[in-house]
This record gives structure tokens, C-alpha cells and sequence, in this order.
């Protein structure tokens, strides 16, 4: 389960732990560091514990410390930031649901089919408002919707990919489809990577763009990927995949699969250094990318709805020879099952990342003799750890 049951000095509470060393390491400071104010902490599905009341005074103290705001970017409440992006950034006109050759101003939602205003579709970050299904976003778009406005630096955008196995089917060769993704986007390859902050809290991110050549893996992906890791741990800073993918690119044979070996060394050496790895699966997410980099996250979490899987379903169905649940590989399963942390709608997803950032990046901010691990009593420990296999 993602969310578990602790009890720190008497009080109980919950966390989400995915039980690696380091999560439970950042749990352990964090057990502290919260104790007056873990109504405020929401994780998950559950917060700490009820504690408002008592110490109202020390929870003001910490939201200034989780929520804090740049000398010019004012005060909110946390309430107040989790329902709208920052950003006044329009996304770029690239999807289906806003072609700018289309003079459409209704479109159907793919789930409901209920014709929905492009604008409006636009002010709900794209979210159906009547049956809350989330469209895919382009990588811009993502962007937009995630980082503070104009913090975004971009990295890397010189690497292009090239054709090492000339390959082609019939006459489409991989140079020319290659071109036309590149046409079609304005993007050089299907993974964005850079810096930026997110309510101020310092990021790295790296965004996968489904809609060239469908997010799959190729060399200059992983490449891309991997510098953003190594720079990350270099400069000290947590990292946020964006995830979306067909797979391995086959066009480029075993130089696309080696990326997989690639990218999970560069991210295992980001927590060798004790740094963060936050990763967001949005549909759909299937083949090398999930089994590799983006499944190894510190913490998981996955829009609603999104297919998140290996093999597909028809391709599992066949070689077991058995019928599978109508819901396998969404979101919502992977959630039930334990591969995920947790599904969080796109409107809360910003907020919730800052908070997991504030949270990680908390023993580096705040000195306190109670963060320093040596002083963690072995009882308070083992509480942790029996909660969490409990
Ligand atoms: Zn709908």
C-alpha cells in the first residue's frame, strides 16, 4: 500500500512510503520536523493527523517554510494554489483538440463524446468538465501547466537524431518520418529537458512528447534523459520525469534499447547521491520507458485514467490465454496494486509535486539538530519500518 499507518511519540498518523532507503531516511526527518504541523501535510490519499487546533501557531510557521513564495511572488494559502495553474502562458495550439488550421470551437470528448468548447477545454487544463477525462498534453504544454512562469531553461536542444541503421520500410525511411515529427511538432526529438522551479521549489525536468513519433525511446531520448539526471546530481537538484510512451524505437534497433540500461544507471546514480527522482505516468505510458527509468521513481504517481503498462492488453490476453479485468493497465489498477503511489488530477499535480519537493528538500533547508539522522532514537525507527510491513 502507498499509504501507511505510523505512530510517532504517541501520535498517529500516515505516510506514504515506498520503502526504499532514502524515502524512508527523508520520512524519518520529516517525522520530525512535522510534528507540530502535520495537518498540513497531505499526502497521498490521508493527512498526518488532525492537529490544527492544537497548534495552530506552528502550523503557520511550517506552511511559510513548505509553501514558501519568492521575495516577489506574494503569499497564498495552499488551498488557494491547488486548483489553478500560475502560469498565464496560453499552450501552443499543437494538439488534436486545438488544431490552429482548424476553425472548430467545439470538439468531442474521446470519452464522453460531449461537444466541449476548445476554450473552455483550455481553462480546464484540458480536463473534460463532465466526465473528467484528462487529454493527452504535448510536451509545451506540460510545461506550461507545471513550472513557474518564465522559469524554464531549456538544455541540450542541439542533440538531433540521426539514422545509424538507415532503416526503412518500403519507401518510408526513418530520416524522412523523422522529418516529418520534426515538421509537425517544432520539436527535434520526442524528450524536453531542462531546469526550472515549480512554486519556487528548484527542478530538473525532462517531458516526453507523445505526439512525435509517439514518445518512443531512441537514442537521442535516453541521451537527453540521461545528461538531465547527471546534471542533477551534479548541481544538487531533485529530478521530475514527465512520462509518455510507445516503447522502444525499433527504427533504431539495439541503440534504442541500450537507452534503457542508460537512463536507469543515470537515475540510480541521482539516488546514490541522495537526491530525488519524482516521476508522473500520463497516458499512455507502455514498453522500455516503463521498464526502465520511469518506474524506478522515488515516488509514482499517474494521471487519472492513464494506461500505464508493458505489453498491451491484447498481447497479454494471447500468449496467458486467459481473459484480463476490463480495467488492467490504468492508472486506478496500478494504484490498487502497489506499482503507483498515487493518482492525482491535473488541476492538484503542480501542488503536489512542490509539496513532495518542499518535503525532500526540507533536512537541506531547515537546520534543526532533530533532521541530523545520528539523532533519530532506534525506537522511532523501528516504528517506522514495522508500520510500513504492517
Ligand atoms: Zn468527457
Amino acid at each position: 500500500m502507498p499509504v501507511h499507518r505510523v505512530k510517532v511519540r504517541g501520535d498517529e498518523g500516515y505516510v506514504m512510503l515506498r520503502g526504499t532507503c532514502r524515502t524512508r531516511r527523508v520520512m524519518t526527518a520529516m517525522r520530525e520536523a512535522v510534528h507540530p504541523v502535520r495537518a498540513t501535510l497531505r499526502i497521498g490519499h490521508a493527512s498526518m493527523d488532525t492537529a490544527e487546533e492544537r497548534d495552530a501557531r506552528g502550523m503557520e510557521q511550517m506552511k511559510e517554510r513548505i509553501f514558501r513564495r519568492g521575495a516577489h511572488g506574494g503569499h497564498e494559502s495552499a488551498e488557494n494554489d491547488q486548483h489553478a495553474p500560475q502560469s498565464k502562458f496560453k499552450p501552443e495550439r499543437r494538439t488534436a483538440a486545438d488544431d490552429p488550421n482548424s476553425s472548430a470551437i467545439l470538439v468531442p470528448c474521446p470519452t464522453c463524446k460531449e461537444p466541449l468548447y476548445v476554450k473552455e477545454l483550455e481553462n480546464n487544463l484540458y480536463v473534460c468538465p463532465k466526465c473528467g477525462a484528462h487529454f493527452r498534453l504535448n510536451a509545451r504544454q506540460r510545461l506550461i501547466y507545471t513550472l513557474d512562469e518564465g522559469s524554464f531553461t531549456e538544455w541540450d536542444m542541439h542533440i538531433h537524431p540521426t539514422d545509424p541503421l538507415g532503416f526503412a520500410i518500403g519507401n518510408d525511411g526513418y530520416d524522412a518520418k523523422l522529418g516529418a515529427s520534426q515538421k509537425k511538432t517544432a520539436e527535434t526529438e520526442a524528450m524536453i529537458t531542462g531546469n526550472g522551479t515549480i512554486n519556487d521549489e528548484p527542478v530538473v525536468i525532462a517531458i516526453a512528447d507523445f505526439t512525435f513519433m509517439g514518445a518512443t525511446m531512441g537514442s537521442v531520448y535516453g541521451e537527453k534523459l540521461a545528461r538531465a539526471a547527471e546534471r542533477a546530481t551534479r548541481e544538487r537538484l531533485p529530478l521530475v520525469t514527465f512520462n509518455a510512451s510507445g516503447g522502444a524505437r525499433m527504427q533504431e534497433g539495439l541503440f534504442s534499447l541500450m537507452q534503457m540500461a542508460k537512463t536507469t544507471a543515470a537515475v540510480a546514480r541521482l539516488g546514490d547521491a541522495g537526491l530525488p527522482h519524482i516521476a508522473v505516468l500520463t497516458d499512455p505510458c507502455y514498453g522500455g520507458v516503463t521498464a526502465s527509468y520511469a518506474t524506478v521513481a522515488d515516488v509514482l504517481l499517474a494521471e487519472p485514467g492513464a494506461r500505464i503498462g508493458f505489453a498491451g492488453k491484447t498481447l497479454i490476453e494471447q500468449n496467458m490465454r486467459q481473459k484480463l479485468p476490463d480495467d488492467v493497465q490504468t492508472a486506478e489498477f496500478q494504484l490498487k496494486h502497489g506499482m503507483i503511489d498515487d493518482v492525482v488530477h491535473r488541476r492538484d499535480l503542480r501542488q503536489m509535486l512542490s509539496t513532495l519537493l518542499a518535503l525532500y528538500g526540507m533536512p537541506r533547508k531547515i537546520a534543526s539538530p532533530l533532521l541530523d539522522p545520528a539523532h533519530v532514537t532506534a525506537d522511532a525507527a523501528e516504528s517506522v519500518l514495522s508500520a510500513a510491513h504492517a
